[in-house]
């Protein structure tokens, strides 16, 4: 009996692999035709100042719209494209998207804000980095100034050698920085100390758990202590209601992205809303 229990469970194993296997390669087709077929797109969601209302940033975040999937989340999409080599082409598509787009924005003569762009762990250590993010400027004619390069804390703790080098090469043409999903994982204030950051982003969990208590804001208030000391420009993410902003305020956070300020917007519709907001400037 033990045998024949082994010979199934060895069986359901290997087609379970077998499977899973097919279907990351159906998975990888799938995406690869994304890329040439206009699923992919980016939204776009506004940052801005807590007391002016005033636009202050814009994310870029990935969307891939598919006929019989529907919606497939980048949290998703990013490992999945990560274990083929699309994660290259896909890196590439994203940046010099989201860089095209702002040049427009700015051609049309709208408010000038920089534009962030996510980079996972995998994607922050592909080689030629630094090369692709200098060609993708030159090739969509964005100034450095006006991107923003969004890490996490794993993808500099995963080796701190490449991290500092990479952030000093491209700090020093102009492009900025952001730490984003701050206060979640090992959170390191010596990373702040060593990098040269401009933006720290602090996590939506954080801004979720909010109360008028002082132990449920303690984390909030400390990392904004913390961008304060460093001199950092620090947004909190996921801000969905008043009572989050108000108590955000009230910690002295500055900047704030989430659905009470706007919802991530189709490209049309974020070029809308920086019009009106050329309008009320
Ligand atoms: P993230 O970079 O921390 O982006 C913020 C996420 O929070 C986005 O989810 C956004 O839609 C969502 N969000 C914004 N405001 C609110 C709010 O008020 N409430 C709630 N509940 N959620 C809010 P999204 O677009 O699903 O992206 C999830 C994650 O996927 C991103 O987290 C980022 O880590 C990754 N991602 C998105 N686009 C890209 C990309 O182009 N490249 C890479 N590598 N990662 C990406
Ligand atoms: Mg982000
Ligand atoms: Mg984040
Ligand atoms: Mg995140």
């Amino acid at each position: 009996r033990a045998k024949e229990q082994g010979r199934d469970r060895y069986r359901f194993y290997s087609s379970s692999m077998a499977s899973k296997a097919s279907l990351l390669l159906k998975l990888e087709g799938l995406l690869r035709q994304a890329l040439n077929k206009n699923e992919l797109s980016l939204h776009y969601q506004p940052q801005a100042d807590v007391k002016t209302n005033v636009l202050t940033g814009i994310e870029a975040l990935l969307r891939w719209s598919h006929p019989e999937l529907g919606q497939v989340s980048p949290v998703k999409l990013i490992p999945l494209a990560e274990e083929t080599d699309l994660i290259v082409p896909l890196s590439e598509w994203v940046l010099q998207t989201a860089c095209k787009q702002n040049r427009l924005w700015q051609e049309a003569g709208l408010q000038l804000v920089p534009v962030a762009v996510n980079f996972s762990l995998r994607q922050f250590h592909q080689p030629n980095f630094v090369k692709m993010v200098m060609r993708t400027l030159e090739e969509t004619r964005l100034e450095p100034q006006w991107l923003e390069i969004e890490i996490t804390e794993a993808a500099i703790a995963h080796n701190l050698d490449y991290a500092l080098q990479t952030l000093q090469s491209l700090r020093q043409i102009g492009i900025r920085f952001a730490l984003d999903d701050f206060g979640t994982g090992q959170t390191s204030l010596s990373y702040l100390q060593k990098f040269s950051f401009h933006t720290l982003k602090i996590d939506r969990s954080l801004i979720q758990i909010l109360k008028d208590n002082p132990h449920d804001s303690a984390m909030v208030r400390a990392i904004v202590a913390s961008g304060r000391s460093f001199n950092l420009r620090v947004v909190a993410e996921g801000v969905e209601n008043l009572q989050q902003l108000e108590i955000l305020q009230r910690l002295q956070c500055e900047e704030v992205q989430g659905y009470w300020f706007s919802r991530p917007l189709k490209p049309e519709d974020a070029t809308q809303f920086l019009v009106r907001s050329r309008v009320e400037a």
